[in-house]
């Protein structure tokens, strides 16, 4: 009766898996079997280390007689598989977003905005890296064209070049958050300059908070770069920060000339509640102009509203 097996290219945990699974039991050392408790097998077996064969299938009977074949290239695959696997969903849920992930990831972050529960046809517009001297008064006219309201998360350091931008932003309703002194990765940051940054931007801003129209004043941060750390919620939450991310970012970082595909991305995963995420800065040259006016037209005709983030975050739903 076979109850043993033994191969060199077998010596995976996979395999091992599969031998107990089969009722075998497996051995490191092939001088503990011979070829004939091998059963019925193609390859012949040598008392020596090295085993020459053509072909490195092996069919093997077990103890219950159920064949089963396995081979190395099987094994190979299947251990790529398991390393890939992580990684293509990884890249599938950075390039779709579903929201089903978004919903999973805010219920277990729920101190990070991503997404708004509703079933009403409500999305909030947030932009990024504002403002900038030639790209945000174009933007502004799109939002004013279209009658929307958007989240403009500043730099600090792009307020001290256009102070007047922002207050446009205040005076024409939109909402102005903190997105940090420049626009680097948070999460670099050691958490003193995390929190003098955060500070230091939060100055500039508040001076036009007389202004904000919104009247509900929650102060919001969003990281560079979009990653956090645990520390980073800690001190932004001291400093009566909430954090938000967003539930639909077409990769305008990335694609930084492709407007039309922008769009339809955006068009095609709209969903209610969306946090949509897009940017104001030199690499989007005039993108997400464009993008603003061929997606608000159409967000209207589907009955959508765009809304700041402290709107959507407060949502309770239509009242007329
Ligand atoms: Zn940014």
């Amino acid at each position: 009766m076979l109850d043993a097996l033994w191969h060199p290219g077998y010596s995976s945990l996979i395999c091992r898996f599969r031998f107990r699974r089969e009722g075998l039991r497996f051995c490191w050392r092939p001088t503990l079997l011979t070829a004939n408790r091998v059963g019925t097998t193609n390859l012949r077996w040598r008392r020596s280390k090295r085993v020459h064969c053509s072909n490195l299938s092996i069919i093997a009977r077990s103890v219950s007689s159920t064949p089963f074949v396995m081979d190395i290239c099987g094994g190979i695959a299947l251990a790529v598989g398991l390393i890939l696997l992580p990684l293509i969903a990884t890249g599938f849920s950075i390039a779709f977003q579903p929201t089903w992930v978004v919903r999973y990831v805010q219920k277990f972050q729920p101190e990070v905005f991503y997404i708004k529960r509703t079933e009403d046809k409500v999305v909030s517009l947030t932009i990024d890296d504002a403002p900038h001297s030639d790209i945000t008064p174009q933007i502004l006219d799109v939002l004013r064209e279209n009658k929307c309201k958007a989240t403009f998360f500043v730099i600090g350091e792009n307020i001290d070049l256009r102070p007047d931008l922002v207050e446009r932003m205040f005076n024409e309703g939109h909402e102005v958050a903190n997105h940090t002194m420049k626009d680097v990765a948070s999460w670099r940051l050691s958490p003193t300059h995390f929190r003098d940054q955060l500070i230091e931007t939060e100055k500039r801003i508040a001076k036009y908070f007389s202004v904000d129209h919104s009247g509900r004043q929650i102060k919001w941060f969003r990281p560079g770069h979009g990653f956090y750390s645990k520390s980073m919620l800690e001190i932004a939450k001291a400093e009566g920060y909430k954090v938000a991310l967003g539930s639909l970012f077409p990769l305008d970082t990335l694609f930084t000339a492709q407007a039309w595909l922008i769009s339809k991305y955006l068009l095609w995963r709209m969903h209610k509640g969306a946090i949509i995420i897009l940017h104001d800065r030199q690499p989007q040259k005039h993108q997400t102009i464009k993008v603003l006016k061929m997606i608000l037209p159409v967000l209207k005709s589907r009955g959508y509203k765009v809304v700041t983030l402290s709107e959507l975050y407060s949502w309770q739903g239509e009242d007329e």
